[in-house]
Order: C-alpha cells, then sequence, then structure tokens
C-alpha cells in the first residue's frame, strides 16, 4: 500500500517539475470562470517571473467584464493546439482533460491542478485539493513555494479565483487560510471593493431585461424551497444577450430566504442542455450531477444532457427535492 503523499511533498514535486523546464502551456476548462481565468494568469505571471515561456490556451473566451483585469487578452482561443514546442502543461480547474474542450494536450508532461472532487488524476504530477475554497488558493501556495514575489497581477488574480469561486464568500468551504490569502493580495495592493464592483456590478441594460425574464417565467417548486430558471434562444434574442450574459444568474433565487436550491436549465448552441446547479448549506446538488456525468461541489455544480428537457426536467427536480430534504436536517 502506498501512503498518500503529503501537500508539501506535491508541492514541491511541482516546483521541481517547474523548475526543471522552460516552456509552458496552461489551459483550463470550457467556458472558464474567474477561478480559471485567475489561477490560469496567476500561475503565468509567476513563471514568467522565473524566466519561463507560457502560453495560455482555453476552449472558449473568458466573460467580457474579465477583459480588462491584467492578461486576459493575451489567452488563446482555440479547440485545439496543432503545433507547440511546451515542455509541460499545466491544467487548472479541470476533473479530467476532455472538461478543457481543448484537443492536442494529450501526451505530454502534465501537471494537474485541481480542487474538484472526482478528478481523475490524469496528469504526470497531480495535485488534488478538494478542501481549496478556490484553485486559486492552490496557485497562491504555489507561487510562494516558488518564491515568486506577490505581484499586483498575480495578487489580483488569486483575489479573483477566491472572490469568485466562493460566491463572493458565501459557500462552505471558506477557512482562516481563504482570509490569509486575500488579506496577503490587499496587502499587495488588491481594492476589494473596486474588485467586487468589477466583478459583480458589470451588468449591461440587456442583462437587466434578461434577469426580468428569466425570473418571470421561473418556477417555484417544493414549497418555494427550490426554483427553476429556463434558457433558450428567445429569451436571449428578446433582449439582445447572448449565453455569456447568464454567468452569476443562477445566484439570484437563492437570495429569497426560504430556497434552498435552484436549477438553470440551458439550452447551449451545441444543442446539449447544461444543467446548472446551486444550493444552500448542507444540500448536496454535486451528488446529482455527479450521476450524470457531470460534477462540481457540494454547493454548485453541473452536468449537460441531450435533450429535450420535457424528458430530463421532473427526473432533475425530483433528485433536488430530494437533496433539500436530506440536506436542510442539518441547516444551522
Ligand atoms: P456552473 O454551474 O457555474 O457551470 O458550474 C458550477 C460547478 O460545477 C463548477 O465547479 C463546474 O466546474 C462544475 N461543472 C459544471 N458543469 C460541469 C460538467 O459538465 N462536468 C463537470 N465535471 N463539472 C461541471
Ligand atoms: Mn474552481
Amino acid at each position: 500500500m502506498t501512503t498518500p503523499k503529503t501537500e508539501k511533498t506535491q508541492i514541491a514535486e511541482i516546483c521541481a517539475a517547474i523548475h526543471a523546464r522552460r516552456r509552458f502551456l496552461i489551459s483550463s476548462h470550457a467556458r472558464p470562470d474567474g477561478d480559471s481565468i485567475g489561477s490560469q494568469l496567476a500561475m503565468a505571471y509567476a513563471l514568467e517571473a522565473l524566466g519561463k515561456e507560457v502560453r495560455i490556451v482555453n476552449a472558449d473566451p473568458a466573460p467580457e467584464h474579465y477583459m480588462e483585469f491584467p492578461g486576459v487578452e493575451r489567452i488563446e482561443i482555440a479547440r485545439a493546439v496543432e503545433r507547440s514546442d511546451a515542455d509541460a502543461v499545466i491544467v487548472m480547474e479541470s476533473g479530467d482533460l476532455t472538461r478543457t474542450g481543448v484537443s492536442g494536450l494529450e501526451g505530454r508532461f502534465t501537471i494537474n491542478i485541481d480542487h474538484h472532487q472526482g478528478n481523475t488524476h490524469y496528469g504526470s504530477l497531480n495535485w488534488v485539493d478538494e478542501s481549496a475554497a478556490a484553485c486559486g488558493e492552490m496557485v497562491f501556495a504555489l507561487v510562494e513555494a516558488l518564491g515568486v514575489p506577490l505581484t499586483i497581477e498575480i495578487a489580483t488574480h488569486v483575489y479573483l479565483a477566491i472572490l469568485t469561486d466562493t460566491g463572493s464568500f458565501h459557500y462552505a468551504n471558506i477557512t482562516p487560510r481563504t482570509f490569509e490569502i486575500c488579506r496577503r493580495a490587499v496587502d499587495a495592493g488588491v481594492n476589494p471593493g473596486a474588485m467586487a464592483r468589477r466583478v459583480f456590478d458589470q451588468n449591461s441594460f440587456g442583462k437587466l431585461k434578461l434577469i426580468g425574464a428569466l425570473l418571470a417565467e421561473m418556477d417555484l417548486l417544493d414549497g418555494g424551497r427550490l426554483a427553476a430558471m429556463y434558457l433558450n434562444d428567445h429569451i436571449m434574442n428578446a433582449t439582445g444577450t447572448t449565453y455569456n450574459d447568464t454567468e452569476g444568474l443562477i445566484n439570484l433565487p437563492l437570495t429569497a430566504r426560504e430556497i434552498q436550491a435552484v436549477v438553470f436549465f440551458k439550452l447551449g448552441a451545441d444543442g446539449d442542455l447544461h444543467v446548472s446547479m446551486r444550493s444552500k448549506y448542507d444540500v448536496d446538488v454535486r451528488a446529482i450531477a455527479a450521476r450524470h456525468g457531470g460534477g462540481g461541489h457540494k454547493n454548485a455544480a453541473g452536468f449537460k444532457v441531450q435533450g429535450p428537457l420535457s424528458a430530463v426536467r421532473d427526473g432533475i427536480l425530483a433528485e433536488l427535492g430530494e437533496a433539500i430534504a436530506v440536506g436542510v436536517q442539518t441547516r444551522p
């Protein structure tokens, strides 16, 4: 029986692998969020501080309002890496390599850094810490271990990762360490008020209309404990919005006191039905996502199914009803 490696050993192995290599290719999951953007760019700036060459390749562009954060414009958007002389691939936030939506990463020396349950350990080195509130927390530890000074660019991206992946400090996985890292980021020059405005107060008027339309058509179920929202082309056309405008909207119904879980059914351009879920306290939506081949965290998870909505909706709502019944028993 092999004993599991300590975190210290895992970090030391990754640092050694980084020091021994020169050219890096960084990627993360498709449809990147604040944690994937922040983790990738904090890592990129740290590697460049060490004199390394870095390319970042993502399947999809960052949400529009992240474009003004440092370095986001340099992320290459591609579904395949045709040519690369990289000595190592660093993949953030992806339970398996296919979650990147980028082909051509296979068969290289790969460093897999993630905080999701169910990571398949596809890397040459795998560091998976399910207790981390954001992948950005793990990148912060790496930056420290590499001996790279905490520049404003790195601090900004680490803070972005934590701010977004904790649902602006709402989720259950926040620890003293989360605040210690944020303290260090603020010490390095990050302005928390400005960050919150830049990340959360960026709605277009179209998005406000989209919010109105989605909430008007929202279903309240399970005696008001469960909300279901639905996105389709019709709503987006009527409000002049795109799929990217839906980021964060799933959290709105959770602000109602009674609501324990929210499900957002989004029909994507690929014809797949994306099912996003959020919950409060001990209501576990990750287990539901895992049963459908997806993943995530206890309070934020998702999966894809082949539609149509009418065929899968009732079954998913029933599963959520059960998760709520179990979860509310331990509600503080
Ligand atoms: P979101 O609802 O914002 O798309 O995702 C919430 C969480 O669930 C994130 O941690 C995300 O990585 C995870 N997630 C969403 N969709 C999928 C999926 O199709 N597969 C897996 N493995 N995780 C997903
Ligand atoms: Mn994350």
